[in-house]
């Protein structure tokens, strides 16, 4: 890896960088290609209803299946995608691609899941993202309502007039806005009253600990009577064990989300899930429970 070679290269510093550019203009080209072929995937994670069992919606991951690195997850190469600004034409063919998804799982019977779509910073302050979104659902018949778009708060603190406008544009086409890793993002509340969102979800840093840390209790259950307060749905991700469940449904959480129910997954493999899901409903319902 050049990050490696560039640490160790300290006593030929200039080799080092040309090293570590050399890559990184390797790694764009790489991408521009990923782009362009099929190299690029989407994965999907299922959010679960806190009280019903049901799948929700849907959260679709981007990866990068590498020609020789094999699969590559988002960390590796969306940072670098925002920096060259490539983040822009992937980001259109992940929002495609989920919405046509999302379709066909609507067609095999699962009418009530929509799905969600993280949107980079780079993304939302580039003009006509709005018309992006709207493109991406008349070319796949998505209705608007079953399209989230997840975007982290420290999208609002640069530009905040100008993503806040862009963010009511797609409240105005009916999609829904998600605050991601809420917690995390050093934004001041007072942008809370300002950000047009339907959702909040939990950074998972809060949850990792959640049953032993009294602090990541407190501001978990504090986010979540915050959230029902403002009207709005909260999702905890990081879901990791039977007792974050535990807490969370005790402390009113909407959706949970993680490696409980499954890690991100290809489209094939999300359709069964959707079958086991449904299942497990069926054999675990009590006579009164409502009909799916
Ligand atoms: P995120 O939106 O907060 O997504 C949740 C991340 O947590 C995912 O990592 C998911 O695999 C991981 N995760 C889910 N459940 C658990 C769990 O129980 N335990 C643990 N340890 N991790 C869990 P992933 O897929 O590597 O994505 C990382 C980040 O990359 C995302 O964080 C998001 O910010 C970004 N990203 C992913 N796809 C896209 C995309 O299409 N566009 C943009 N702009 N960013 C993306
Ligand atoms: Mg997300
Ligand atoms: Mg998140
Ligand atoms: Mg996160």
């Amino acid at each position: 890896h050049a990050k490696e070679l560039g640490r160790n290269n300290y006593q030929w510093f200039s080799t080092a960088l040309d090293t570590r550019a050399h890559y990184r203009i390797r790694l764009r080209n790489e991408l521009q290609e990923a782009i362009e072929t099929s190299q690029i995937q989407v994965f999907y994670q299922p959010l679960i209803d806190a009280r019903t069992g049901q799948t929700r919606s849907i959260e679709a991951l981007v990866r990068w299946e590498h020609p020789t690195k094999g699969i590559m997850p988002p960390g590796d190469f969306v940072p670098l995608a925002e920096e060259t600004g490539q983040i822009i034409e992937l980001g259109a063919a992940v929002l495609k691609q989920a919405c046509r998804d999302i379709v066909a799982l609507h067609a095999s019977g699962y009418k009530e899941c929509s799905v969600s779509v993280n949107v980079s910073p780079t993304q939302l302050r580039k003009a006509g993202f709005a018309d992006t979104v709207r493109d991406a659902l008349v070319q796949s018949g998505l209705a608007p309502e079953n399209l989230e778009l997840e975007i982290v708060e420290s999208a609002v603190l640069y530009d905040a007039d100008q993503v806040i406008s862009t963010l009511n544009d797609l409240k105005g086409l009916g999609v829904r806005i998600v605050i991601d890793d809420f917690g995390t993002g050093f934004s001041s509340l007072s942008y809370l009253k300002l950000f047009p969102a339907d959702k909040i979800k939990i950074d998972r840093s809060f949850i990792k600990d959640v049953i032993r840390d009294r602090s990541d209790a407190a501001i978990t259950q504090g986010v979540i009577s915050m959230a029902h307060h403002l009207r709005l749905d909260v999702v905890a991700e990081g879901v990791e064990t039977d007792a974050h469940a535990a807490f969370l449904r005790r402390h009113g959480c909407d959706l949970l989300q993680g490696f409980l129910f499954s890690r991100p997954m290809p489209f094939t493999q999300l359709k069964e899930f959707m079958v086991a899901n449904q299942q497990h409903l069926r054999d675990t319902k009590t006579p009164n429970a409502e009909e799916a």
